[in-house]
C-alpha cells in the first residue's frame, strides 16, 4: 500500500464537537483542554467559531478562550467564521487563522440564502480581504461534497466550481467536509485523486463524520490518494447536524491509534490523548463514539 509517512491531525472537538453538545463548556474548561492537547503534541487545533452567540451559544466564549490562551508558538489555533463580522472578532482577540465554510449542495444553498454555492463563496470577498490586510491566514471549507441529504450525489464539476471560486479569492487551503456522513471509500479515493491532480497548489484537508461507520475507511482511502491532513474530534465528540442521534466526527483516539499501529507519524501522544478523551466523555451526556476509549489500545492487550 502506498501511504504517506506522516499525517497532520487538526483536533476539532473544541469547535465542531462542542457546538453539537447541549453542555456549555466554560472558558477555563476549554483553555485547560486546549493546553493539554498542545502538551500531547497537537500542532493544529480548531478552537472555536465566531458566530452569533444566539445561534451557537456553545461558541459564545471563543473570544475569551483566544485571549486566555494567547499566542502559542508552533501551534495553529484555527476558528470558523461566517462573514466579515467574524473576521473582525478574530482580529480583536488575537486569532491568527480563520476558516470559511460553504455547503456544496445547490438545493440547500438556494433554499436557505437563494444563492448557488459559488455565489456564496464570492460573497466572502470582503472577509478574505479584511483577513489578509490584518495578516490572518484564511482557508475555505466545502461541506457535503460527497453527497447531501437534499440532492443525494453532488457532481464533481459542481465541487470543482466551488474550489475555483475559493481560488479566485486567493484561498489555497481547502477542506472537504463530509458533514452528512455520506462519503464512501472508493468515491473519496477518486475525488481526492482528481482534486490533487487538477489543483496541485491546494493544501487539502479532509473532514469525516462517522455517521455510518465509514470514517476511518474514508481516511485510509484519502491517504492512498495522497492526502496528509485530517480533522478529528476528541472522544468522537459532536453530532451529525442532519441525523439526530447519529455518530458525529471521527474519534481522534481511533485515528491516531490506527496511524500509530501502521507506523505513520502524527507527533501526537496517544496515551495523553486517551486521558483527555476519557475526561471529556464523562463531562458530556449520552456518551460519545470512540472505539479506543471503549476497548483501549491493541498493544495494551499484550502483557
Ligand atoms: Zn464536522
Amino acid at each position: 500500500m502506498n501511504l504517506p509517512s506522516k499525517i497532520t491531525i487538526c483536533e476539532v472537538g473544541l469547535r465542531d464537537g462542542m457546538q453539537n453538545e447541549p453542555r456549555l463548556f466554560t472558558t477555563e474548561e476549554k483553555v485547560s483542554i486546549a493546553n493539554r492537547l498542545i502538551d500531547a503534541g497537537f500542532k493544529v487545533i480548531e478552537l472555536g467559531s465566531f458566530m452569533s452567540p444566539k445561534a451557537v451559544p456553545q461558541m459564545a466564549n471563543t473570544d475569551e478562550v483566544y485571549r486566555a490562551l494567547g499566542k502559542v508558538d508552533g501551534v495553529e489555533l484555527r476558528a470558523l467564521v461566517a462573514n466579515k463580522k467574524g473576521v473582525e472578532r478574530a482580529i480583536e482577540c488575537g486569532c491568527k487563522k480563520v476558516k470559511l465554510n460553504v455547503s456544496a449542495s445547490k438545493a440547500h444553498n438556494l433554499a436557505n440564502i437563494n444563492m448557488t454555492p459559488e455565489e456564496s463563496v464570492s460573497k466572502f470577498k470582503e472577509s478574505v480581504e479584511l483577513a489578509l490586510v490584518n495578516s490572518l491566514e484564511i482557508s475555505g471549507s466545502i461541506s457535503m461534497p460527497f453527497g447531501s441529504p437534499w440532492e443525494g450525489e453532488i457532481k464533481l464539476e459542481e465541487v470543482e466550481d466551488i474550489v475555483e471560486a475559493y481560488l479566485s479569492l486567493g484561498i489555497e487551503e481547502i477542506s472537504l467536509s463530509d458533514a452528512s456522513g455520506m462519503a464512501i471509500p472508493n468515491q473519496v479515493y477518486s475525488m481526492c485523486t482528481s482534486m490533487r491532480e487538477k489543483y496541485p497548489q491546494v493544501k487539502w484537508w479532509l473532514h469525516f463524520h462517522n455517521t455510518r461507520g465509514l470514517a476511518v475507511a474514508n481516511i485510509l482511502s484519502a491517504m492512498q490518494a495522497g492526502i496528509t491532513n485530517f480533522d478529528s474530534s476528541l472522544a468522537g465528540l459532536g453530532g451529525c447536524p442532519f441525523v439526530p442521534g447519529a455518530a458525529g466526527n471521527v474519534s481522534t483516539e481511533d485515528v491516531v491509534h490506527m496511524l500509530d499501529e501502521m507506523g505513520i507519524e502524527t507527533g501526537i501522544d496517544l496515551e495523553r490523548t486517551i486521558a483527555i478523551g476519557k475526561e471529556i466523555q464523562e463531562m458530556v451526556e449520552g456518551g460519545t463514539d470512540s472505539y479506543i476509549l471503549k476497548a483501549g489500545r491493541s498493544k495494551d492487550l499484550v502483557r
